[in-house]
């Protein structure tokens, strides 16, 4: 694990409160040099995956690095550009995206957007039309291989619901070369992720860059090969794919194409810079079984509830007691609610608090309100110093767009 330097999560706990989330701005750049400097010597463009972590200090934190950003809806396009992202750094992509977001995204002139059907193809078009310029796309290709993941982020085989199959493809680049509105630039692939493995991304962009070539060889000149996002982080003891070797098998793919590599990577550059603080309520027993209930909860920290995920859990107590199993469960009426089970913790007391690690991606960004919770601050950190990048949120601002219509 990444730490330039350490943490004092107990200042931050009586400084912030808690549950909090606790970014390390540093550990996140650090991510991205590294991943930037694998490509070297190419053209490349890093669009870090808003939806990992969308706080806008963060996106601006790599926009000052000279991030790109891709993202899954209007308002992570909105966020983009509002944390100084570039216009033409920007990738809208996702499966379903309205007239009313087509719309915008070619009124704010971005990069190109991702698309994933023939029956949007037809959308985007028409609308540019509308619109009376032509935009620039990118068509996303399902090349139908297992990406060896969770199956709720494997998205790269024909029974998910991303992309097209490389014989549509093909018949939409020849539609979108011939029309005035349509400009075909790039093409995409994200086959999931948390990827651990590098033969299905490199099988994958073996069989894209095939179909680059053919494109070619009917004069279709495409300038950007997307190779999405996806690579994993080690949350235990993953073996995780080294950037160096992920670039090569990306360039060994490609070889003799000259295009212009753009990566969507999320998790990546944010998960293991990112920490969950939150506190212990009390410890109790159901006959043998031991649970230690925290102020934390589901609507915080989704992923152990919906993916059955591990995370890292670090006590920081005073008690000398051994270690012996627990749950670690929060206070939302759900028995789904939990960020670990059986894991081997010391007894603890009132107020005692859990780090829990590599919270920085898919963490806030899936929070609720679930249970009239008001969602956690985030803090950053850089160079040693703390700021709040996101105030608690209150009742108040939990029922705001309510109260007004209660008859009384
Ligand atoms: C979610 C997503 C990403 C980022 O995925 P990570 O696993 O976080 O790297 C990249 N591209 C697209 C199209 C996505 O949907």
């Amino acid at each position: 694990m990444f730490r330039i330097f350490m943490i004092n999560f107990k200042e931050l706990a009586s400084t912030y409160k808690t549950p909090l989330y606790i970014y390390d701005l540093d550990a996140m750049k650090a991510q991205y040099e590294q991943l930037k400097s694998a490509f070297k010597g190419r053209k490349s463009l890093l669009a870090f995956a808003i939806k990992s972590n969308s706080n806008l200090s963060v996106i601006k934190n790599f926009a000052d690095l000279g991030s790109g950003a891709d993202c899954v809806s209007i308002g992570e396009v909105r966020r983009a550009f509002l944390a100084g992202v570039p216009n033409y750094k920007i990738i809208f992509s996702g499966v379903g995206k309205s007239d009313d977001e087509i719309r915008e995204a070619i009124e704010r002139d971005i990069l190109y957007i991702n698309v994933e059907s023939e029956a949007e193809i037809g959308r985007v078009e028409l609308i540019a039309k509308e619109l009376g310029v032509q935009c620039r796309i990118s068509i996303r290709v399902n090349p139908n291989i297992d990406p060896k993941t969770h199956p709720y982020i494997s998205t790269g085989l024909h029974d998910n619901k991303f992309g097209v199959e490389i014989d549509a493809a093909k018949r939409m680049y020849i539609r979108a070369n011939n029309s005035e509105h349509l400009d075909p630039v790039g093409i995409h692939f994200h086959i999931g992720s948390q990827l651990t493995e590098l033969d299905p991304i490199y099988e994958s962009a073996v069989i894209v860059a095939d179909l680059v070539r053919s494109l070619q060889s009917i004069k279709i000149e495409l300038k950007f090969f997307d190779i999405g996002g996806g690579l994993g982080v080690r949350y235990k003891d993953e073996e995780t794919i080294k950037p160096y070797d992920y670039a090569q098998a990306i360039l060994t793919a490609l070889k003799g194409l000259d295009l212009t590599i753009v990566c969507e990577p999320g998790r990546f550059l944010t998960a293991n810079a990112g920490y969950f603080l939150t506190k212990v309520l009390y410890e109790k027993k159901n006959g043998a079984k031991r649970f230690v209930v925290v102020d934390g909860a589901m609507n915080d920290l989704l992923r152990p509830s919906l993916y059955k995920a591990y995370h890292r859990i670090e006590a920081l107590t005073q008690s000398q007691t051994e270690l012996s199993d627990a749950d670690v469960v929060g206070p939302v009426c759900e028995s789904g609610d939990f960020f670990a089970k059986n894991y081997p913790l010391p007894i603890l007391e009132h107020n005692d608090l859990l780090v829990i690690h590599s919270a920085g991606a898919y963490g806030f960004g899936m929070g609720s309100n679930y249970n009239t919770r008001g969602r956690s601050a985030e803090v950053a950190i850089s160079h040693g110093e703390v700021k709040l990048i996101r105030r608690r949120e209150e009742f108040e601002d939990l029922i705001a767009l309510e109260k007004e219509y209660l008859d009384n």
